[in-house]
This record gives structure tokens, C-alpha cells and sequence, in this order.
């Protein structure tokens, strides 16, 4: 361990105001002289990527994306998940994780609900802590994000959230509590967004009071990367570490700004201790400098991803279908775009280049092995924007699936080849730069193969290009991006793409025609990338071609969702229904087979007007590169689908409380339902909805007997223990999460109808019981008093209400709650949850 104090007083300040910048993208700055090395950070939530940010570099394994670890309802896997992805941060040279990401789902249309957990924030906190346990128990640190009321992507690097302070409280700042007094996050980072008018960068009272003050926190404050700050109010705030460099604001400004008087030198040596003091705890002082970054595609990792897919799927509806009878099956109709994608993520920084890719329409024909025929059909064309080409359709000149690549350290594809790499599709995106000895705005590249369409007509291409690129097909250059560079304006590679340039090719089904990107980094810096995307000509009759292949089949799978072009970060969606004709394709399938089954592979919910018109309906989100193979084993009865509803699915998005107040306007999103976040305003207010709050079935049958308290009466600092007996009455092991809701009396202070406050998941074999407990304290019963800025419990009879949905309630109690009280900042919630086994 060194001597941290010593070492920051052996710092010049220049030195000091250094280790407060980054060096570049990914890596803090380092002290040669002091033996102080240049720590090094990666994204994300959904798995360790690197330093690579996009299709070239190490792969990493990619986990079910956070709503879906969210509706696992399981702390205990999500940390085995975090502890996974902090070795795999390590095997990329990392010594911070920048996950989780604990914003809430407060409308369903916010373009990075995929990486959230939940409309709750004791299930978003839970979670969190859980991950960041995980995680940090392998030597890396959490930075739990983004630091808050970050839960829309509109004008993100701006707009001003408004936000009450009581919501701020009950809701919002709750993961962030978890994660630092349940997790023990050492890390955090700040929010684009501004709170009520001021950035998050520049807030003590937050920084310093609350969080340091308040929590306990002892870690470090990062912004999030080119976030708004300043040298003086940030510098004098407990901002810690200003991403990514080279410096904007902290570094020599830091410096200068301490010169002069204008920030306190014991401020900054604040910062530079906590920084030293979470990296010398990690013993990383003494990692290697330039160590490499590799690719670890371990059997257990793809084991734990897989149970985690599984364990997230949410079964929504089933009319006996699932789990099908493999002994009964001889034909198999699957239909669906994304039923031959491996849609396992959304886009933006917690995008994985994963250690490899299954379809679901691979997976089940490897599942159901080679006597049974399974027939696929895409049913409708669900793309924001044509799709790259992929490895079925790309083949090198060596035959391999892709496009061989070759670099070069001139900016137009002359002299040596410096790299070779295999493209697995047409899309290329790094910020940074791809390979180590290229410059800046100074490298190019040649993606080359052949392309064998599989329709016959005019294809549509269309290029986005952050640099230049040159494309040609069939010998032909088609469109020269190199000689003639777009205008400016695209949306793509974070804004830094010129606007898309379009062709149309005609040409033949199964015939290989050569295929040739050429790619130049003038014209851009740090975010090199291009996208060639290829809209085939389809034939008109896509839905009928569906219905036909579905009528004679013994089983119809139905795998619709979105991509990573809909779901982003960036920009959030602009609608709750499905892309493409797929709700028309849905209603047309269940018509003819009112025995499919749909599988909805979303990071975010969607609408489901047709659910009640076809057999069986899952939710597998977007889960992760073991995603495919864990719908087969659920479809096929080899696992339980264990997951249960994270967010409130509404008949339509009219109904979601945020409606009329998201995503803003003016530059600010006003949370005008305040409390009434997801199932505290459809229960409060009494709507239907299409699937509660923690819904989501077995295949088994499960009992829950009358939850017994261990008192009647409660007191500010008591601890309340429900214990509820539940039984597996079915002939099939599964999963049940118990779920323990508090509804306040009415007593003049608004509160919503109920809220959760704790919950347990337990596995039971057929005819196995256990009694599980639900610990409740002090801020199970509180709310926040605004006027005493506190946590304030009010005497009166409160009600716990037990079930398996926020609308599903077996049994209640009541507790007399005695005495009022202001209460400490405690633990949140429950404490300990567990379950005793009982025996058949
Ligand atoms: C995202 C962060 C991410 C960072 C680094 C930002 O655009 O908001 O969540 O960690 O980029 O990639």
C-alpha cells in the first residue's frame, strides 16, 4: 500500500491537476516520477468492451442487458454476473467499470431503458448493489450512473431535468443510495443532464453533502465523457475526475485556476486522494504499464450468461403451449427478422462486440436436432434504417464469413499493409484509434469480399461515414464518399457522421458479386466508423408467406423486436409499437395458429394490442450473446423462465405517467408525475394495464400461505420480518418471487397506493415448500419531508400486502406503525431477504 497522503504532498500542483483529467479516451494521466501508472476504464453495463468502442478489438462476453437483468428479480445472480464482468474489465487491462446504469424507466420511450433495471428503485437499487458487490469483489471499480434524473436521451447534454425534491428522494436517488451503502460503490458518475438548471458536475450540496456527507460515499466522481463542468464551481465541488482527455476544464485550467487562488489547493488535494486512495486499494499502482488487452471466452461465462437469459425471461401469457413436446414436433415454423439476428444489445457506449453470435433460429435447430424441419420466414421488415450486411452474406477472399480487412498508416490506402482483421459485417466504429501506430485522421482501410443477395431487384445502399468511404459492387464504384465528401449533419458515430449517402444496385439472387469498402480517416477525428446498410427488394407478400408457413407447421414461433437502430443511446423512441408491420404480422399469425407463441426480443417494453390473440407470450429483451440458445432451452421446457415484469407494460403509451411531459421541451423535462412513477400511478390511479409490475409465470403453480409478521406493532428503528409460506403446488421445479408491497394510510401527505418494499425469489421442486422472509425497517413505512428536508415516519395503520404482481395481492396485513418520527437515512427497504427450505 503506499502512503497516499506522502505521495499527494510530494505532487506539484501541475501534477496534481494531471491526475484530475484524462490522458485520452479510456486511460487517467500518468506520474512517472511517483510510480503512479495510467489507470485504465472501460464501458459497461452490458459487458467489458475495451478500449475498442465498436466492431474492431477484443470480444467480451455480453450479458442480458439491464432490463433484463432487472426482471431476473435476483440480487444474488446479478453479482455473479458483476463478478464475471469484473474479471472480464480486468482481461481488457481495466481497472474501472462504468456500470451500472441505475435510471429509471420512467417513460418507456427513453432511448437507454435496455442498460436500466426498473421503473422501481428498490428493485434498480437491489440490482445495483448486487452488480457493484460483483464487481468490485474482483479488484475493479463501479462507477454507478448516471448521477440523476438522466432518463431521457433529447437533447441530453443540455436539457435540465425538474424534478421535486421529495420524488428526487423516494425515487430517483434511491439506486444511487444502494449502490453506495448496499454496493459500496467506489465510483459514480455524474449525469449530462442538468438538475433543476445547474449541472451535476458543480453541485456540493449533492457531490459533497449528500452523497459524501449523507451516504458515506467514499470513492471517486467522475463526469460522464465531454459532460458540461467548469473549473471553478466543479473544481471547488467534489468532482473528482473530468472524462475524457485531453483536459477541457480540470487538468492545466485545475491548475491555473488553483495558482491563482481561485480554487482552494485543499481541494484539489481532496480529489487527488480520493482518486489515489480508491486505485491503491485495488493494488493497481503496481499494474504493468501498456499491458494488452485480451479476449477470455470461458465455458462457465457462456454457462452464467445463459442461466441469466433464462432467469430473465419473463413468461407474460401462457395458454398451455410452453413448454412445447420436442417427442411432438416434426416441423417448425419460425417467423420474425430477428429470429436470424442476434439481437443481444442496444446500441451506444454499452454495445459489446461479443466472443460470438447465435441466432435463435440456429439455436432452436441445434436444440431441436435433425429429424425436425425448421422452416424460417421473416414475416415483415422491421429496420429504422437499411441493416448492415452480415456473415451469411459476406464472404473474404479466403471464403470465410466477412470481409477481409486491411489497414494502412497513410490516410489513402498506399504503401504497407500495418493490420489484417476479419469484418464480420459492414459496419466499422471505433473512437480512438483501431490500431496501435496509426495517427489521427491518418490511417485507411480496404473491407473486401464478395456480397451474394438473396433477392433478385434493386437493392437500396445506404452509407454513413464519420471519415470518407468509397464503396464499389460488382467492379463498379457506386458511390465515392472519398472524392466527393457528404455535408455534414448525420445522426450517426455520436453526431459525428455526415448525412447518409443512398444507391440503388440491381442485382441477382445468388449470385456473388465483389465487394469493396474503401475507407479514409480524413475528415474526422477520435469517432472514425461507416455503416453500409442494404434494403433488398422484398417480395410484397411477406405476412402471407408467414401465415402459410405457420398453418402448416406443429409449432409457430413468432420472434419479433427491435434493434440496436431503435433502442439507443443517443435518441430516444418515438413509439411504443413495434417496428414494421409486426403487430399486423402478429394478429395475421395468431389468426390462422392461435396456439404461437411470440417471443418480443426488446431492450424496452412495447405495446402488445394482439397478446390476448396467440397462444403464449414471452419477453427475452435483449439477452446478452447467450441469449439464443436460453429461448431455446425455455421454448423447450429446459428451463424455467424465470423472470418477472421490472416495468409496468400499459395498454398503450398514452397511459404511461410521463405522457405530455416527456421528453421536454424548451430545454427541460419537467417529471410532472412526481411519485406517480410506472405502477405507482397506474395502481394509484386505477388504470388497466395490459401486465402489471412484477407479473410473469411459471410453468409450475405456486401457493402462497398467510404471511405471518414478527409483530403487529412498529416503531421508528424496529425491523419487521415477514415470513411467508409458499408452495410449489405444480409437478415441475421453478421460481416464484414473493413480492411485499406497503400501503400507506391516508393521513394528509399524498402517497401512492402501494409501493414495493421487498421481495424474495425462491426455487421449489414439485411439492417443495419454504417459508420465505421479507425484512421491513424504518424507511419501509417513511416518506421525505421537504420542509425539513428528512425521512419522517407517520403513526397509523399501514397495510403489507403480499403477491406476485403489484396487482396480484394474496394476502395483507396490518401493522400498527406507533409513534412518529424522524428517521436516520438508514438502510433503504428491506434488509436481508432469505428463505428457509422446508421439505416436500
Ligand atoms: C455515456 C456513458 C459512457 C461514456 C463512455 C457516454 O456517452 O453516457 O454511459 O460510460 O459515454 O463511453
Amino acid at each position: 500500500m503506499a502512503d497516499v497522503d506522502k505521495l499527494v504532498a510530494e505532487m506539484t500542483v501541475e501534477e496534481k491537476a494531471a491526475l484530475t483529467s484524462g490522458a485520452d479516451l479510456w486511460s487517467l494521466v500518468p506520474i512517472e516520477r511517483l510510480g503512479i501508472p495510467a489507470f485504465r476504464v472501460t464501458d459497461g453495463p452490458n459487458g467489458a468492451r475495451g478500449s475498442a468502442m465498436g466492431t474492431v478489438g477484443p470480444t467480451s462476453v455480453c450479458v442480458p442487458c439491464g432490463s433484463a437483468l432487472g426482471a431476473t428479480w435476483d440480487p444474488a445472480l446479478v453479482q455473479r454476473v458483476g463478478q464475471m464482468l469484473g474479471h472480464e474489465a480486468r482481461t481488457k487491462a481495466c481497472r474501472v467499470l462504468l456500470a451500472p446504469t441505475v435510471n429509471l424507466h420512467r417513460s418507456p420511450l427513453a432511448g437507454r431503458n435496455f442498460e436500466c433495471y426498473s421503473e422501481d428503485p428498490l428493485l434498480s437499487g437491489r440490482m445495483a448493489a448486487g452488480f457493484v458487490r460483483g464487481v468490485q469483489s474482483e479488484g475493479v471499480v463501479t462507477t454507478v450512473k448516471h448521477f440523476v434524473a438522466n432518463e431521457a436521451e433529447f437533447e441530453r447534454h443540455t436539457i435540465s431535468s425538474v424534478v421535486d425534491e421529495r420524488t428526487l428522494r423516494e425515487l430517483y436517488l434511491v439506486p444511487f443510495e444502494l449502490a453506495v451503502k448496499e454496493g459500496g460503490t467506489l465510483g459514480l458518475m455524474t449525469a449530462y443532464n442538468r438538475l433543476n438548471g445547474t449541472y451535476l458536475t458543480q453541485r456540493a450540496e449533492m457531490l459533497d453533502d449528500l452523497l459524501r456527507g449523507e451516504w458515506g460515499f467514499e470513492g471517486f466522481v467522475v463526469t460522464d465523457w465531454y459532460a458540461g463542468g467548469d473549473t471553478f464551481e466543479s473544481g471547488r465541488a467534489g468532482l473528482d475526475l473530468e472524462m475524457p482527455g485531453p483536459a477541457r476544464f480540470f487538468g492545466p485550467a485545475l491548475a491555473a485556476a488553483v495558482e491563482a487562488g481561485r480554487v482552494p489547493e485543499a481541494d484539489l488535494d481532496a480529489k487527488v486522494c480520493r482518486l489515489l486512495t480508491v486505485f491503491d486499494g485495488l493494488g493497481a499502482f503496481d499494474d504493468p504499464p501498456g499491458a494488452p488487452e485480451r479476449s477470455e471466452d470461458r465455458p462457465e461465462d457462456r454457462a452464467l450468461a445463459r442461466e441469466a437469459a433464462a432467469a430473465a425471461t419473463v413468461l407474460l401469457r401462457n395458454d398451455g403451449v410452453l413448454p412445447l413436446d420436442p417427442a411432438r414436433l416434426r416441423r417448425v415454423a419460425v417467423i420474425g427478422a430477428n429470429a436470424t439476428r442476434a439481437q443481444m444489445v442496444g446500441g451506444g457506449s454499452a454495445a459489446v462486440r461479443p466472443h460470438y453470435r447465435t441466432t435463435p433460429l440456429d439455436a432452436l435447430r441445434a436444440a431441436l436436432g435433425p429429424d425436425v424441419e425448421v422452416v424460417w420466414e421473416p414475416g415483415a421488415d422491421i429496420d429504422r434504417s437499411p441493416p448492415p450486411l452480415g456473415p451469411d452474406e459476406l464472404r473474404t477472399p479466403d471464403g470465410e464469413p466477412g470481409l477481409a480487412v486491411s489497414f494502412y498508416a497513410t490516410p489513402d490506402l498506399t504503401g504497407p499493409v500495418v493490420g489484417t482483421t476479419v469484418a464480420l459485417d459492414t459496419r466499422f466504429f471505433t473512437t480512438g484509434l483501431p490500431l496501435p501506430g496509426l495517427e489521427e485522421e491518418k490511417f485507411s482501410m480496404r473491407f473486401l469480399g464478395t456480397y451474394t443477395p438473396a433477392w433478385t431487384g434493386p437493392h437500396l445502399f445506404r452509407v454513413a461515414q464519420a471519415g470518407r468511404v468509397r464503396l464499389s459492387i460488382d467492379g463498379q464504384v457506386v458511390l465515392d464518399g472519398i472524392a466527393n465528401p457528404p455535408e455534414p449533419g448525420g445522426e450517426e458515430f455520436h453526431g459525428m457522421s455526415g448525412r447518409p449517402q443512398r444507391v440503388t444496385v440491381e442485382l441477382e439472387a445468388g449470385r456473388a458479386v465483389p465487394f469493396q469498402v474503401d475507407y479514409t480517416a480524413q475528415g474526422s477525428y477520435m469517432t472514425y466508423g461507416f455503416q453500409v446498410g442494404c434494403r433488398p427488394p422484398r417480395p410484397d407478400d411477406l405476412k402471407e408467406r408467414a401465415v402459410a408457413a405457420a398453418r402448416d407447421a406443429d409449432a409457430v414461433i413468432v420472434i419479433v423486436g427491435t434493434n440496436a437502430d431503435w433502442e439507443t443511446e443517443g435518441r430516444d423512441r418515438e413509439t411504443l409499437v413495434l417496428p414494421g408491420d409486426q403487430n399486423e404480422l402478429i394478429r395475421a399469425v395468431g389468426a390462422a395458429r392461435p396456439d404461437a407463441v411470440v417471443a418480443v426480443n426488446t431492450g424496452g417494453i412495447v405495446e402488445m394490442e394482439w397478446a390476448d390473440e396467440v397462444g403464449a407470450v414471452l419477453q427475452v429483451w435483449f439477452g446478452g450473446q447467450e441469449m439464443a440458445g436460453a429461448l431455446a432451452d425455455v421454448l423447450l421446457g429446459r428451463a424455467e423462465p424465470g423472470g418477472r415484469l421490472p416495468t409496468t407494460i400499459p395498454h398503450r403509451i398514452e397511459h404511461n405517467p410521463s405522457y405530455g411531459n416527456f421528453p421536454g421541451a424548451y430545454g427541460e423535462v419537467r417529471y410532472g408525475e412526481g411519485l406517480l412513477v410506472g405502477y405507482r400511478w397506474y395502481d394509484t390511479r386505477q388504470l388497466p394495464v395490459r401486465y402489471p409490475f412484477g407479473h410473469g409465470l411459471s410453468f409450475t403453480t405456486f401457493e402462497l400461505g398467510p404471511p405471518v409478521p414478527s409483530a403487529s406493532t412498529f416503531r421508528p428503528g424496529d425491523e419487521l420480518v415477514v415470513e411467508v409460506p409458499v408452495r410449489n403446488t405444480g409437478s415441475r421445479a421453478g421460481a416464484e418471487v414473493v413480492q411485499c408491497y406497503v400501503e400507506a394510510p391516508e393521513d394528509g401527505v399524498f402517497r401512492p397506493t402501494r409501493e414495493l418494499r421487498g421481495w424474495s425469489k425462491v426455487v421449489l421442486e414439485p411439492g417443495g415448500r419454504a417459508r420465505v422472509r421479507v425484512v421491513l425497517s424504518d424507511r419501509a413505512f417513511a416518506h421525505w419531508d421537504p420542509a425539513e428536508h428528512r425521512w419522517r415516519i407517520a403513526p397509523g395503520r399501514y397495510r403489507v400486502a403480499v403477491g406476485r404482481s403489484s396487482r396480484d395481492i394474496a394476502h395483507t396485513i396490518d401493522v400498527d406503525v406507533e409513534g412518529s418520527g424522524v428517521v436516520g437515512s438508514g438502510v433503504v427497504g428491506s434488509g436481508v431477504e432469505g428463505s428457509g427450505e422446508e421439505g416436500g
